[in-house]
């Protein structure tokens, strides 16, 4: 199996020639890439599969894209299929980050490059790549955007006028996708001074990621967990000022909750600060709206375009670029990654994130679709 950042020396299927002759056949050009992804419920992962077919459709790649609607056993079935349809190289962002071995295990003994798409691939040799964006500091940018919604910090970073104390509670995603324990970590290590010297509180005591936690980044999930929380927690009038949230969907799904509980509708009436991620166009209209404080915008054309990159050096037999070879262990290996950069989307610069980047249109965030 490999293990370098880089090239894997295996052949992979349609560049089957001798890799030092010159011969006709594309010169490793074409071949077919198998593309998983782990569900169409949330858009930015339907624009990921759109995203990375285009680029390996125009690089001149064969294209077989796959959703799974989010249930293991499903995506298992695709990457099987994708393997003996013969595909050369497989894209893959899993929905369990532990639950592939086997695919992957028939993947390197075929000599398929294994390129881990957005979430780390665990527990096996056989990942050879991992393109993602950097995402201890997406959770560290979810709890600053939480402090700079209480007035604890700026949005320059400098210290806000609020001094607090201000409760808040903590949501986390799905156990199963290493991202999350990484949003929780990058979020955790930002909170804590604060949550330690006393400026926040968690009035639920539900700090552990395991009660935090939300199975398959459900947003109904989320929402329950909210409603039960305010009925344990806030229904002797305790306040609650923020929360903490690691997606837009459970950022709906909470705030939602917050205001059937008749919390306000909106910030400016009341409504606790809600952290997100995605820039999922439902969220950025609340966002403009006033009612969801923050996201996380993660421009996953640039993922794509890195993903694209990354395959062509795997099909070509070269190196592929990694700007991180420390941070991504996955229990087995450290994976070689390129890892990208997010920002934090408040209300007065989506113009200047959103609309100016063209990700979405000024009508798309009026309207929410
Ligand atoms: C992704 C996030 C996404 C979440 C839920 C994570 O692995 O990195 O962008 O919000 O999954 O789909």
């Amino acid at each position: 199996a490999l293990s370098l950042a880089a090239c894997g020396g295996e052949g992979a299927g349609s560049g089957s020639a001798d890799e030092g002759s010159e011969s006709g056949g594309g010169g490793g050009e074409g071949g077919t890439v198998g593309v998983a992804m782990p569900t169409q419920t949330s858009e930015r992962w339907i624009a990921d599969g759109n995203a990375v077919e285009a680029g390996l459709t125009e690089a001149g790649y064969d294209v077989d894209l796959q959703f799974a609607n989010d249930d293991i056993p499903t995506q298992s079935q695709q990457i099987d299929q994708m393997i003996t349809n013969g595909a050369d190289a497989l894209v893959i962002a899993a929905i369990d980050g532990t639950a592939l071995s086997s695919q992957l295990d028939a993947a390197a003994a075929a000599g398929i490059p294994v390129i881990s798409y957005d979430r780390l691939i665990r527990d096996s040799e056989n990942v050879d790549f991992y393109v993602t964006f950097d995402n201890y500091n997406v959770g560290v940018q979810q709890a600053t955007a939480l402090l700079v919604g209480l007035g604890i910090l700026n949005e320059d970073g400098s210290e806000g006028d609020a001094e607090g104390p201000f409760n808040i509670e903590l949501f986390a995603g799905s156990l199963d996708d290493n991202n999350a324990h990484f949003f929780w970590d990058g979020a955790m290590d930002t909170l804590q001074p604060y949550m330690d010297d006393g400026t926040l509180e968690v009035p639920s005591g539900q700090t552990d990621i395991e009660q935090a936690a939300t199975l398959r980044w459900q947003q109904e999930t989320a929402q329950r967990r909210m409603e039960d929380l305010l009925t344990s927690t806030y229904s002797d009038g305790t306040e609650l000022h923020g929360v903490l949230s690691p997606y837009d969907g459970l950022s709906r799904g909470i705030i939602t909750a917050l205001r059937s509980d008749g919390m306000g509708d909106t910030i400016e009436d009341g409504l606790p600060i809600v952290s997100g991620q995605d820039a999922e166009i439902a969220s950025v209209k609340l966002i403009n709206d006033g009612v969801q404080h923050s996201t996380i915008f993660k421009d996953t054309r640039k993922l794509a375009d890195q993903a694209v990159v990354t395959v062509e050096a795997y099909m070509a037999d070269e190196e592929a670029e990694a700007n991180d070879t420390e941070s991504y262990d996955n229990g087995v290996k450290v994976v070689p990654s390129f890892l990208l950069e997010s920002d934090i989307v408040y209300q007065d610069n989506i113009t200047e994130l959103l609309i100016d980047s063209e990700y979405w249109t000024q009508e798309e965030v009026e309207s929410g679709v």
